[in-house]
């Protein structure tokens, strides 16, 4: 983490100073509703970015109070992709195990006069909420007696009730600004099956009721959430104070949520796409969720870094999609290992070579300490199409007629002739091999200035690689909406050949396919079938903004 403090920290380092808190301890509280995205991530940097840095705590907790949306798929997934991420939670907790302590609650602010039951329905209490401009007006049923309240509450609880025919509603202020304050709705009649407690519960908390209670209940000292939820802060002390919980009462802090152009944010709209069969499931690599970025091959540090180059902000705003891009590119410059790959291969054959070698070639040049692997060289030879030109422009340094260039890691080669099919295509070249040109021990005093890939025509694997590209298209003639704007276009498989050294490769290992762009292993790959990913293209596209 860095030196510079963001508005979080001001107020961290201030409840320290003040004695307020001893210590921190935040939570990230996701609902298990879907799997987490590159949102997510942010949250999570930051819960567990402070909790790191203020050598404190962070829970997880899945806020999982809503029945109907839930699936144990998803915690699993939301588990899997926190420890991929990096950050290890403290405790791991369910709000659905607080269910008697919100019960409780709710009882107590009906017995000190401070919530009640109402029968109306939905429509009326949204009517007699008021706007903005206006207040509200009480509920007919906002004066029953602390006794009544509670056989009704019970009753609710009991399933004398259908759903929607009776709420308990804080009772507050109809007239207060803040239409969150006006006798909000706490508890609801829900006859669902939830996936927790199963049945034992036919009544259910409301968010703005359940979190600040799930927060206090387990000691939160700083609540971080999202901008949408500043209106609800005076709504969560409300809960916290009149709860009775012992003080330090967590704080709620808000920050600017995360977007990124041309990336869906919804995990709505990213179950439709599951489930409409429009990807390959959740963890398709054009998904960005982090098992999405994560089969894309984009490196756990790449995106923890990103969350923390981009900073907290208390203004919502749009990040470049190409930033992020950028932070994936400088952590697989460091890391990946090059390899060699021809995409549109083009035949070489070496006239005054015979046999074959293995050259050691190494990995990384970033890499410290440098490794190495074994590439087999022989006569017969490709190279890409676009790396020669029967004419070419001037200042060209790759590969044309009486031309020299270097084949990495290998010799310099010279084109002797090119082989023409009946249209004209160039469909092989005639070669020779440079003497003393071999790499590290050239003594041919030929200088050469292009340096290209290669891979040995006898000994290479025939791969897929998919080129991908952003599952929505750009935002043209106002459209904004994700329905009409899915890019089908976004993933295509191309073939493609390789060094022999990636059969040994792994599902999700990272490579940069030397002058084309990086690629992970696909976890499709099985046997002699193997598939790649494009990662990132090797150019950076990302211009930071004047
Ligand atoms: P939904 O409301 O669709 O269920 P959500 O995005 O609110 O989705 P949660 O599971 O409630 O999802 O989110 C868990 C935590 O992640 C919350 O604290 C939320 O504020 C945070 N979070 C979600 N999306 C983003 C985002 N785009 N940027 C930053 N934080 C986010
Ligand atoms: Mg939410």
């Amino acid at each position: 983490m860095s030196e510079y403090k963001n508005f979080i920290e001001d107020i961290i380092d201030g409840d320290l100073k003040s004695g307020k808190v001893q210590s921190v301890y935040t939570r990230f509280p996701p609902e298990p509703n879907g799997y987490l995205h590159i949102g997510h991530a942010k949250s999570l940097c930051i819960n567990f970015g402070l909790a790191a840095k203020y050598n404190g705590k962070c829970n997880l907790r899945f806020d999982d109070t809503n029945p109907s949306k839930e699936d144990q798929e998803y915690v699993d997934s939301i588990k899997n992709d926190i420890a991929w991420l990096g950050f290890k939670w403290d405790k791991l907790l369910f709000a659905s195990d607080y269910f008697d302590v919100m019960f409780e609650a709710a009882v107590k602010l009906i017995n000190k006069g401070l919530a009640y039951v109402s029968d109306e329905t939905a429509e009326e209490i949204r009517v007699r909420r008021g706007t903005l401009t206006e207040p509200g007006t009480e509920s007919p049923y906002r004066n029953r007696s602390v006794e009544e309240n509670l056989r009704l509450f019970y009753e609710m609880r009991d399933g004398k009730y259908q759903d929607g025919s009776k709420v308990l509603r804080a009772k507050i202020d109809m007239a207060s600004p803040n239409v969150n304050m006006r006798d909000p709705v706490i508890y609801r009649v829900l006859h669902a099956t939830h996936h927790n407690t199963g049945d034992k519960w036919c009544i259910y908390p409301m968010y703005d009721f359940a979190h600040p209670i799930e927060d206090a209940y387990e000691g939160i000292t700083h609540s971080i959430c999202t901008l949408e939820f500043e209106d609800h802060r005076p709504l969560y002390d409300w809960v916290t104070h009149n709860c009775d919980f012992p003080a330090p009462l967590p704080q709620q802090i808000e920050f600017a949520r995360l977007n990124v152009t041309n990336t869906i944010m919804s995990k709505r709209y990213l179950k439709k796409l599951v489930d409409e069969g429009k990807v390959m499931g959740w963890d398709d690599p054009r998904m960005p969720t982090l098992s999405g970025l994560r089969r894309r091959g984009y490196p756990a540090a790449a995106l923890r870094d990103f969350c923390e180059r981009i900073g907290v902000a208390k203004a919502n705003s749009e990040v470049e999609q190409s930033y992020l891009e950028a932070c994936v590119r400088e952590e697989l410059n460091r890391t990946a290992n090059r390899v060699m790959a021809v995409f549109d291969p083009l035949k070489v054959v070496l006239t005054n070579y015979e046999g074959s070698e293995e050259l050691t070639v190494e990995n990384n040049p970033n890499a410290e300490p440098q490794t190495y692997r074994q590439v087999t060289f022989s006569k017969e030879l490709y190279i890409d199409k676009s790396d020669f030109e029967l004419v070419p422009p001037p200042k060209y340094y790759r590969l044309k007629p009486d031309g020299y260039v270097r084949l990495k890691g290998a010799y310099i080669i010279r084109c002797d002739e090119a082989i023409l099919d009946d249209n004209g295509e160039v469909k092989e070249l005639r070669c020779s091999v440079v003497e003393n040109s071999k790499s590290g021990q050239d003594v041919s005093g030929v200088k050469v200035k292009g340096v290209i890939q290669w891979v040995d025509a006898n000994n290479c694997l025939n791969v897929k690689a998919r080129k991908l590209q952003s599952l929505l298209t750009d935002v043209k003639d106002g459209v904004t909406d994700f329905n009409e704007r899915f890019n089908e276009q976004s993933l295509k498989e191309v073939d493609c050949k390789t060094e022999k050294s990636l059969f040994s490769a792994k599902a999700e290992d990272k490579f940069q396919f030397m002058r084309v762009g990086y690629y992970v292993m696909d976890k499709d790959s099985n046997g002699d079938n193997l598939v790649f990913n494009e990662i990132v293209s090797l150019k950076d596209g990302f211009k930071p903004s004047k």
